[in-house]
C-alpha cells in the first residue's frame, strides 16, 4: 500500500516522504480512503499507531480543494484533551501540510489568550483547541463555526476521562449540520461510544486489535533519562513504588557488578546474574529469585536467557536489547497466566535508533512517563515508525 493508493495527491504524498515515512500504518489504510469518502467515522486504535496522519491527510486534501477561510472562521476544528497535544498535533498538520497553502493553529489554556485571538482574526484553516480555551474564545466571538465542514475528536477517551463531556457538548451544538465528524481513541469504551452516538451519525467504524506483540496485560512503558541518572531513577524507582521484585536487564557483565554496588550504596539489595558467575551459584539465586528471597536480579541478557520464572512481575530494561525481537522476548516473560505485569525500559538519547527498531517492531510507540527530577538534559526524540536500520548491528 502507498499514500497515493490510498487517494493522496502528490504536495502530501511528497511531504510524507520527506518525514521518512514509507508507507501508511494499518489504521491509515483503513481510515483515510473512509474518510476522503467525507464519511463520518470512529476509529480506535492503539496509541501510537498514527492516528494523527489518519484524520489530518485527509482533512489537508479535503480542504486544499475548497477555498480559503474568511475571517475568524475555520474550516476543520481538531479538538484534543491537553496543551502538549494541541501542540503536538499541531505541528504535524504544518509538517503534513507543508507543501500546501493551508494555514493552522493551535490553541490551549493555561496562557495569555491575545496572541491566540491576534491569530485567530485572519481565519485558520485547521484549528486544533482543547475544549475550555475553544469555548471560551467563542464566547467572546474570537471565533465563529459556520464555515466548519470537518470535526475531529482525538483521543476521545481520555477527553472523556478528563471530563470533558460536557465542554464536548456544547461545541458540537454549535457546529453546522452537515459538518464531517471523526472520532479517534485508543478504545472503544461504553463512554466513547455514548459520545460517538451524539457526534457521530451513521459512522463507520474501524477497529484496530492491538498487536499480538504486545499482550494486554502487560503494561509497557519507558523513562527517558541521561545515561549516567539510570542507577539513581532505578534506585528512585525501587524506593518510591516498594517494587516487590524486578528481573533488571542489563547489557555487560561489568556493567551488572557495577549496578548491583551502586544500588547497595542506596541500600538496595540486588544480585548480579551473568556467566562469569558459576553455574551452582545461578542455579542458587535463581532459586532465591523465585522464593523472594533475593528482590532484585540484575542480569545480562546471555545469562538470563534460560531464566524460566512464572508470574514475573516485572522486568526492566536497564539497557534496551538489540535486536527488537529480544525485547518482546524479554516483555513476555511479565504478566504469564493473565497475571498482571510491568515492562518498563529506562532510555537515553543513544539508545534512539534502537527505540526505533523495537518500536517499529512493536508497531506502535511505547508510552513514556516522566519522572520528576529525572527528567533529561539530552531528550529522547519521538520515533518514527517503520523505522529500516541503514546498518545492522552485529
Ligand atoms: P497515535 O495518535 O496513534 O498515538 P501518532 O499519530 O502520534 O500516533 O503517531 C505516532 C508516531 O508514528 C509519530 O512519531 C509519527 O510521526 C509516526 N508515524 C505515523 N504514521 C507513520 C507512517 N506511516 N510511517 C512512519 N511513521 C509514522
Ligand atoms: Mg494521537
Amino acid at each position: 500500500m502507498t499514500f497515493s493508493k490510498l487517494g493522496l495527491s502528490s504536495p502530501i504524498t511528497r511531504a510524507l516522504e520527506e518525514l521518512g515515512y514509507q508507507k501508511p500504518t494499518t489504521i491509515q489504510t483503513k481510515a483515510i480512503p473512509v474518510a476522503l469518502e467525507g464519511r463520518d467515522l470512529i476509529a480506535a486504535a492503539q496509541t501510537g499507531t498514527g492516528k494523527t496522519a489518519s484524520f489530518v491527510l485527509p482533512i489537508l486534501e479535503k480542504l486544499n480543494q475548497g477555498e480559503t477561510q474568511r475571517k475568524k472562521r475555520i474550516r476543520a476544528l481538531v479538538v484534543v484533551p491537553t496543551r502538549e497535544l494541541a501542540i503536538q498535533v499541531e505541528s504535524k498538520v504544518a509538517d503534513y501540510g507543508k507543501h500546501l497553502n493551508l494555514t493552522s493553529a493551535a490553541i490551549f489554556g493555561g496562557v495569555d489568550e491575545k496572541p491566540q485571538k491576534q491569530r485567530l482574526i485572519e481565519g485558520v484553516d485547521v484549528l486544533v483547541a482543547t475544549p475550555g480555551r475553544l469555548i471560551d474564545l467563542y464566547g467572546q466571538r474570537a471565533v465563529y463555526f459556520e464555515e466548519v465542514e470537518v470535526l475531529v475528536l482525538d483521543e476521545a477517551d481520555r477527553m472523556l476521562d478528563m471530563g470533558f463531556i460536557e465542554d464536548i457538548n456544547k461545541i458540537i451544538a454549535r457546529l453546522p449540520e452537515d459538518v464531517q465528524n471523526l472520532l479517534f481513541s485508543a478504545t472503544l469504551s461504553n463512554k466513547v461510544r455514548d459520545l460517538a452516538k451524539t457526534a457521530v451519525h451513521n459512522a463507520f467504524e474501524i477497529s484496530i486489535a492491538a498487536n499480538a506483540a504486545s499482550k494486554s496485560n502487560i503494561e509497557q512503558w519507558l523513562i527517558t533519562v541521561d545515561k549516567d541518572k539510570k542507577s539513581a531513577l532505578l534506585s528512585h524507582l525501587i524506593k518510591e513504588n516498594q517494587w516487590d521484585q524486578a528481573l533488571i536487564f542489563i547489557e555487560t557483565k561489568h556493567g551488572a557488578a557495577k549496578l548491583v554496588s551502586q544500588l547497595e550504596k542506596r541500600d538496595i539489595k540486588a544480585e548480579a546474574f551473568h556467566s562469569g558467575r558459576s553455574q551452582a551459584i545461578r542455579e542458587q539465586l535463581l532459586a532465591d529469585f523465585k522464593s523472594g528471597k533475593i528482590q532484585y536480579l540484575v542480569a545480562t541478557g546471555v545469562a538470563a536467557r534460560g531464566i524460566d520464572i512464572d508470574e514475573l512481575s516485572r522486568v526492566v530494561n536497564y539497557d534496551l536489547p538489540f535486536p527488537a525481537d529480544e525485547y518482546v522476548h524479554r516483555i513476555g516473560r511479565t504478566g504469564r497466566a493473565d497475571a498482571k505485569g510491568e515492562a518498563i525500559s529506562l532510555v537515553s538519547k543513544d539508545n534512539f535508533k534502537n527505540l526505533c527498531m523495537i518500536e517499529s517492531r512493536l508497531g506502535h510507540l511505547i508510552e513514556r512517563r516522566e519522572v520528576e527530577g529525572f527528567v533529561p538534559n539530552k531528550p529522547v526524540p519521538i520515533s518514527i515508525l517503520n523505522y529500516v536500520p541503514k546498518h545492522k548491528r552485529q
